[in-house]
Formats: C-alpha cells, sequence, structure tokens
C-alpha cells in the first residue's frame, strides 16, 4: 500500500472529494477507462471499457494484448475515468478550462477465473449494453480462454471534480475587453443516436426495448 498522501489531490485541492459515493457515480457513468501501467521500464496508457461491482474495478481484453498481459503478470497500474461536462470560456486563457468529473484508481489487477469471470463478464456487458446479456449468445470456453478478465480492488482511489462558471482574476472583469467579452460553461452532453441496424438483420426485426431505455440512463 502507498504512502495516503499519494492520492491525496494537491493541485487545486478543492476541486478533489473522499466520497465514495461519489466516486461509484462516476464510475458508473462512464464508460471508457484509461489504464496506465510499465512495460519494459516503458510506460504505456490505453483505453478499454469497464465497470464496477461493489468494490471492485473490472476489465478485459484478448489474451494476447500487451496490456493485459502486463497486468496480469502484476504491472502496478493507475485506472482513470473522465467524464468531460462543459468547456469553461473565462476572460482570459489562463483560467480558461473545462469542467469534469474524474476518477484515478491505483493498484494490481488479478486474473479472474471460473465463476467470478463469468460475474464480472456479465458486470461489464451490462454496464455498457444494459439488457443485452440474456439476448446475445453468451462466451465459450474458448472464448474465454482467449479472453483475460481483470479485477482490481478499489482501496486506493482519488475524485477531482471541476464545476461552475470561470473563475477569472477579478482584474480582467473592468478592463474593456473583459467586460464586453462572452464569458460562461458551453455544456457538453452524451447521447445514444438512432440504431442503425446491421445489414444482415431481417427485415422487421424489432429493435430490443432495453435499447431504447439507454437514452434515458446515460451520465
Ligand atoms: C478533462 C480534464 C482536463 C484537464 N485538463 C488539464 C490541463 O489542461 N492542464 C492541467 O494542468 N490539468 C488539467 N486537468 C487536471 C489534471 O487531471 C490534474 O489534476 C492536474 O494537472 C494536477 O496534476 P498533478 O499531478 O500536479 O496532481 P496532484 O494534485 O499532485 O496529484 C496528486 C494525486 O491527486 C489525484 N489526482 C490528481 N488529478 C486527478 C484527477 N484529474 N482526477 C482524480 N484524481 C486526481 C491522484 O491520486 C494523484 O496521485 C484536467 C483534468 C481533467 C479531468
Amino acid at each position: 500500500m502507498r504512502d495516503p498522501d499519494f492520492t491525496r489531490v494537491k493541485r487545486l485541492p478543492e476541486k478533489a472529494s473522499v466520497d465514495r459515493g461519489l466516486m461509484n457515480q462516476i464510475l458508473d457513468a462512464g464508460l471508457v477507462a484509461h489504464i496506465g501501467t510499465v512495460d519494459h521500464e516503458s510506460p504505456i496508457v490505453v483505453p478499454v471499457a469497464y465497470a464496477r461491482l461493489n468494490e471492485q474495478f473490472l476489465i478485459h481484453g484478448s489474451a494476447a494484448s500487451r496490456l493485459f498481459k502486463v497486468l496480469a503478470a502484476g504491472s502496478p497500474a493507475c485506472a482513470t475515468v473522465t467524464i468531460l461536462d462543459g468547456l469553461v470560456l473565462a476572460r482570459s486563457l489562463f483560467e480558461s478550462s473545462m469542467n469534469y468529473r474524474s476518477v484515478m484508481i491505483f493498484g494490481t489487477f488479478t486474473l479472474l477465473e471460473g465463476d467470478s469471470e463469468i460475474a464480472a463478464l456479465q458486470t461489464i456487458t451490462e454496464h455498457l449494453m444494459p439488457g443485452r446479456w440474456n439476448d446475445a449468445r453468451q462466451p465459450t470456453s474458448q472464448e474465454l480462454k482467449a479472453t483475460y478478465t481483470l479485477a482490481m480492488n478499489i482501496t486506493e482511489w482519488s475524485v477531482k471534480v471541476g464545476e461552475g462558471d470561470p473563475d477569472d482574476n477579478p482584474a480582467d472583469l473592468h478592463t474593456p475587453q473583459g467586460r464586453d467579452l462572452w464569458a460562461g460553461v458551453v455544456p457538453i452532453n452524451y447521447s445514444y443516436g438512432d440504431p442503425i441496424p446491421d445489414p444482415q438483420v431481417p427485415t422487421n426485426t424489432l429493435i430490443p426495448a432495453y435499447i431504447r431505455t439507454w437514452k434515458a440512463h446515460k451520465t
């Protein structure tokens, strides 16, 4: 276990939170994590799908993937999840920024097998595509052999949230340029488009009802 100070947000600590519920909300709202680790003394950061199962952070990938082999061998890792909520346009470029919610988790991954692997795969599927696990064909033993499913305990983590209006230097509010310049937040929202059927889907095949519910559920 690292020194607890390692996960203390030092830069702009007012944006930090130690609320585990908030961390869970952010993890449950995001879809992509960036996993950082070291391979042969070189840092690598790789985007992957993920899910949270209680206090575990889950990922899966090809057993032939460099990232997954390195992580399964116990290389220390950092998983970062970021949700971008808006662009913050301040009077100065220096204070212009982003609104966001982000989580960083540190630790090592372990390889899951048997029932815990199936449960993890179901959790990842249902996080990304709620309703799909029971509808699509489930993995064969050959497919499971070709897959590494990894879990990291969420014990060392940090949360940082940027929100609100621009934090301008007061002097910039009173200059001719600053006084007349529009400033504020341009929100960024995520939404699903209308489903596009694969050309091989027979016509008149209904779009599953669960896909319709996704529009209401995101971030
Ligand atoms: C979408 C987005 C865009 C950003 N753009 C910029 C940018 O352009 N320039 C910039 O300087 N910073 C940016 N940040 C903030 C950036 O992520 C860092 O927090 C910041 O650069 C300070 O880094 P540091 O290593 O000095 O942090 P420190 O405060 O020294 O980090 C100490 C500990 O705090 C935690 N921590 C730090 N940052 C985060 C975070 N974002 N989320 C969760 N935990 C964290 C980690 O556990 C870390 O080990 C951005 C963040 C997000 C989410």
